[in-house]
């Protein structure tokens, strides 16, 4: 049989997952991991064990491992304490990393590894695929298609909007002044 296990930093998630020491929470299908380089206080990226490359090899036989990946979504969320509401869970569109990975991060994007326009635009424009959408869209049949480069760059490129208020930052530096407020004052 073959495996996707790769060389490079693209395959770093497979070596992740294989130490049982980094997993937060696993189950029979799949396994709940930190994401190194967390985007927001809360990062975590949920994968199957089963060796599937990516969101554009996800067809209606995949249904119930999506179902499975979504519940240790919400469960990783619940045992930190967190809210649901306070989460976006989803798949990158333009993905990077080797192995099907869904993206639980909360909402707050504070955090000192997120650093630029791409960091930003991969969670909160429509490089994010909600895990709901993605699942409508194989549930009906179809497959994810990759969005074309033209599409892609537009999206990096897109105005830097507050995801909590109507805020426009100038550059990244001052979004996340902003978005630093935005935590402090729920604290
Ligand atoms: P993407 O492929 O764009 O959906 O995102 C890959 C994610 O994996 C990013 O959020 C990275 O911060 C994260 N990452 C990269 N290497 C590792 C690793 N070795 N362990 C955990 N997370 C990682
Ligand atoms: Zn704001």
């Amino acid at each position: 049989m073959t495996s996707s296990v790769g060389k490079g930093w693209t395959a770093s998630l497979l070596y992740t997952i294989k130490d049982p020491k980094n997993l937060i929470i696993s189950s029979e299908d799949a396994v709940v991991i930190h994401d190194k380089y967390p985007k927001a206080k809360h990062h975590y990226l949920v994968l199957p064990k089963a060796d599937i490359p990516d969101i554009f090899h996800l067809n209606q036989s995949h249904l119930p491992l999506l179902e499975e990946l979504f519940l240790l979504a919400q469960n990783v969320i619940e045992a930190k304490r967190c809210q649901l509401d306070d989460f976006k869970i989803g798949f990158h569109a333009q993905p990077s990393m080797q192995r099907l990975h869904l993206h639980v991060i909360s909402k707050d994007f504070v955090s000192d590894c997120l650093k630029t326009k791409k960091h930003w635009a991969s969670f909160n424009t429509k490089l994010f695929l909600y895990y709901q959408d993605a699942y409508a869209l194989i549930k009906a049949g179809d497959r994810i298609q990759r969005l074309n480069k033209e599409i892609v760059q537009q999206l990096y490129d897109s105005p830097l909007e507050c995801n909590q208020c109507k805020f426009v930052a100038k550059n990244i530096p001052d979004l996340k002044r902003h978005l630093l407020d935005h935590w402090t004052q729920k604290q």
